[in-house]
């Protein structure tokens, strides 16, 4: 790691490949001989048009995105998808929302503006600390899509299989895209913010199969229809072009790393030595229950608000920073994202370990 840098257990935006921000700042000044960076550049420029071209493919040939599904990178954030996704799908009519955490709780929320929602599950009860299991879904069969998101970043579970339903299926997967191989298509459509797990925060990848486009509510705005978006090939207007060439300079360290496949293994190692060692902790303990946990995001507390501060001041003293957790959740939060190495997960339990001893 480079002098003077941190372990960064940022919920988003997060942490990114040292290799990346190396390259990028190479590339800074003179973007392969074009006397700029590009952050400069036109977004109609050759040079542009390459990087464009080259990232949908990266991303496509990454996840395996089948013919049938379009890729479009877009603005606005994953809470414009919230709305984006019934205006483009709902046609007015009804969907299921599994409410596991926050963000889907706000989607459905959003969507309710729409059409009619439908709670196909609610686990606010136990504090989101559990993914229902298929058996347990409400499933309405008039559903124009089944939503659910697929790791709540914020209580720190996360789904461990893909729900059946006859609906075509809307996941939000900012917080664990390009973290795991995903059967792409199975899916109507997925979206995700690009600041957890992929590139700096101004891009939303949105993956659609295109058979359900060309349906959106008339007074749908241009920018969110995802059949205006396709036929300009996300070039409607200016899209984000440096968070793209980010992502293409993420897509690159993937390759090298093992490609999604690779990314699996790394986050389940890194989770791993997490959780096994929350179990066994007298002092610590995991919010979320085992066969919902997630692997990217882990929550935990000592159940005392003082000493749950107390510990991520001590860490943030040995270089282990943005440990709290989110304000509607409380204690602690350690973001375990494909760029996080997994010396920072071993750090995290060493800190654990002599916070630990000092205190029980
Ligand atoms: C962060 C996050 C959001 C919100 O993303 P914005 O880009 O800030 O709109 C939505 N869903 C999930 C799962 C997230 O982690």
């Amino acid at each position: 790691m480079t002098e003077g840098r941190v372990y960064n257990f940022s919920a988003g935006p997060s942490v990114l490949p040292e290799p990346v921000l190396q390259r990028a700042r190479a590339e800074m000044m003179n973007y392969r001989g074009t006397g700029m960076s590009v952050m400069e550049m036109s977004h109609r420029s050759p040079a542009f048009s390459e990087i464009f071209t080259e990232t949908k493919e990266k991303f496509r040939s990454m996840l395996r995105i089948p013919d049938s599904h379009e890729i479009l990178f877009l603005q606005g954030g994953a809470t414009l998808q919230f709305a984006a996704v019934p205006m483009n799908l709902m046609e007015g009519k009804t969907a299921d929302y599994a409410v596991t955490g926050n963000f889907s709780g706000k989607a459905a929320k959003e969507a309710e503006k729409y059409g009619t929602v439908r709670l196909a599950c609610n686990t606010e009860a136990c504090g989101h600390s559990r993914i229902p299991a298929q058996e347990e879904l409400c499933l309405n069969p008039d559903a124009k899509y089944f939503y659910y998101c697929s790791n709540n970043t914020i209580y720190g579970t996360e789904w461990q299989y893909v729900p059946q339903t006859a609906a075509p299926l809307v996941c939000d997967m900012s917080s664990d895209i390009l973290s795991r191989p995903v059967d792409v298509a199975r899916y109507g459509l997925i979206f995700a913010g690009a600041q957890k797990n992929m590139a700096p925060a101004g891009l939303t990848v949105v993956i659609a199969d295109r058979s359900l486009t060309g349906r959106e509510l008339p007074y749908t705005p241009q920018i969110m229809s995802y059949k205006t978006m396709i036929e300009h090939d996300s070039l409607l207007n200016t899209p984000p072009c440096w968070c793209i060439y980010m992502l293409s300079l993420v897509l690159d360290w993937l390759q090298e790393q093992g490609g999604v496949e690779g990314m699996e293994q790394g986050k389940r190692e890194r989770a791993k030595l997490v959780y096994d060692f929350l179990d066994g902790s007298r002092l610590f303990r995991a919010h979320a229950e085992p066969g919902s946990r997630s692997d990217m995001n882990v929550t935990f507390r000592t159940g005392d608000d003082g000493l749950d501060a107390e510990f991520i001041a001590f860490a943030a003293r040995r270089g282990l920073v943005n440990l709290k957790g989110h304000k509607i959740a409380g204690g602690m939060r350690a973001s375990l994202y494909n760029a996080m190495p997994l010396e920072g997960a071993g750090e995290l339990v060493r800190t654990m370990k002599e916070f630990e001893r000092k205190h029980v």
